[in-house]
């Protein structure tokens, strides 16, 4: 179906469908129930097996209807896709059905202290024990951790085996003894992010997606996935936290849009809406006529577009295999210049923001902007992968990719 058909579609159902007085569950559901969750799934995974420019159609007859968006988090961004990539009917059945009306909420647990770049270095271990494995390490950086009712755990099943061999994917329950989530605090003062120590918890063999020996196979789809959107500068849509612990089931759905629409929440997208909010806001000052903030105007103008053009190109037929990776670097680069034009136009007005205002959000976009350059993947990371698997430069110098994980030197 072309786009503007999908777009027409949806808007019809949209209309419909919306009502403010549901529940957010009951919102949910529906939009579950008509595959409008996540559209890009597979039907049998619940979706509508849509493009990419399929999803943003839906997701824009949402925002122009003022309806509230689908559950929010890395379910949706992550374990979805993987599992229904990767999982059995059965895996799909008891995990993705309960993300895509928002009754679970996931977390990653990928990165540890001494696995974030090199990931494979991971050393968590999940041995088996009858039907199960028990699993022991500590991962870092798990954002949404504290709560989440589940994790996309990856553990190390056998250190015998080569590096990126050994490693298993689970779909990991976080509501069990031997799992202690503790916060991090950033610099923006929320904290998104936690530390998780596992000790001696359980994971079924059922529970195992794709097979035991596969995991680095199935990680590092859930990284395209991440990668994929993280560059992908979605059609924003008002929603909330999904799960068990975030507890908005039972709120009102027109409410969270209200609430969301007075801008409580958190670091803006850098796009072209935020850099008209600025002109507006240095129209209103008469700051526009500074030739220097008229350059940096441009600047990230210029950048936010060729950023879209470029999703749009990854979004073609023999699109680069690493066009996923270029995103994601560009998306930090526009965040960083997003950071400095709302700074140069908000000026030390942010120091003294009330919550809510776009002073407020420019000063936590400015606290937030080192992060998009690290998280799922470092730049640096990116320009590798791009080197190699775009321009076919010759892989880094490491040891063996035979060698044994447990004669790799380790930290
Ligand atoms: C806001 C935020 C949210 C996050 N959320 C999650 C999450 O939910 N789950 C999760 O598992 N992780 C998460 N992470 C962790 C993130 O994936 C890691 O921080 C990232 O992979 C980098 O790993 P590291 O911090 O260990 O840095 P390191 O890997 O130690 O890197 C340190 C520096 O060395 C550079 N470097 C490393 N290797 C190379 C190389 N081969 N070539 C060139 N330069 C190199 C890096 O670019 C970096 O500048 C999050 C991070 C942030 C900032």
């Amino acid at each position: 179906m072309a786009e503007t058909d999908i777009g027409e579609e949806a808007a019809r159902w949209v209309a419909e469908n919306w009502d403010a007085d549901l529940t957010v569950g009951e919102w949910w559901q529906r939009l579950a129930d008509a595959g409008y969750s996540h559209p890009t799934l597979p039907e049998a995974a619940g979706g509508r097996g849509y493009s990419r420019a399929g999803n943003a159609a839906v997701r824009q007859a949402i925002a122009d209807a003022g309806a509230m968006g689908p559950p929010t988090g890395l379910g949706m961004m992550l374990a979805a896709p993987t599992i229904a990539a990767h999982g059995t009917p059965a895996q799909i059945e008891t995990y993705v059905k309960p993300i895509l009306n928002g009754v679970d909420a996931w977390c990653q647990l990928f990165s540890e202290p001494n696995a974030g770049s090199d990931l494979a270095s991971l050393q968590t271990s999940a041995v088996r024990d009858g039907d199960e494995y028990v699993v022991n390490g500590q991962k870092v950086w798990t954002s949404g951790g504290k709560i989440a009712d589940k994790g996309m755990l990856i553990a190390r099943t056998d250190p015998q085996m080569p590096k990126h061999s050994g490693i298993a994917w689970f779909a990991f329950d976080m509501h069990q003894p031997g799992v202690d989530v503790r916060p991090l605090t950033e610099m923006t003062g929320r904290a998104i992010f936690n530390e998780v120590f596992i000790d001696d918890a359980r994971v079924h063999h059922d529970d195992l997606i794709g097979d035991v020996g596969n995991g680095w196979r199935v990680a590092n789809d859930t990284l395209m996935f991440e990668r994929m959107s993280l560059g992908a500068n979605p059609v924003p849509l008002r929603s909330c936290a999904p799960g068990s612990i975030a507890n908005n089931l039972d709120k009102r759905a027109g409410d969270i849009v209200e609430r969301a629409r007075s801008g409580e929440d958190g670091v803006p997208q850098p796009n072209l809406a935020l850099w008209q909010r600025l002109v507006d806001h240095a129209t209103e000052s008469g700051r526009i006529t500074d030739p220097v903030l008229r350059d940096q105007f441009v600047r990230f103008y210029e950048l936010a577009t060729v950023n879209r053009l470029t999703a749009m190109r990854g979004r073609t037929r023999g699109a680069s295999s690493a066009s996923p990776n270029i995103s994601k670097l560009m998306m930090s680069e526009l965040f960083r210049s997003a950071r400095e034009l709302g700074a140069s136009v908000i000026g030390m007005d942010a120091t003294l923001a009330t919550q809510g205002s776009l002073e407020s959000q420019i000063q936590e976009m400015v606290m937030f902007s080192p992060g998009p350059a690290i998280y799922g993947g470092t730049d640096q990371v990116q320009r590798n992968i791009i080197g190699e698997r775009g321009l076919g430069l010759p892989r880094e110098p490491g040891p063996g990719k035979e060698t044994p994980f447990s004669e790799l030197p380790k930290n």
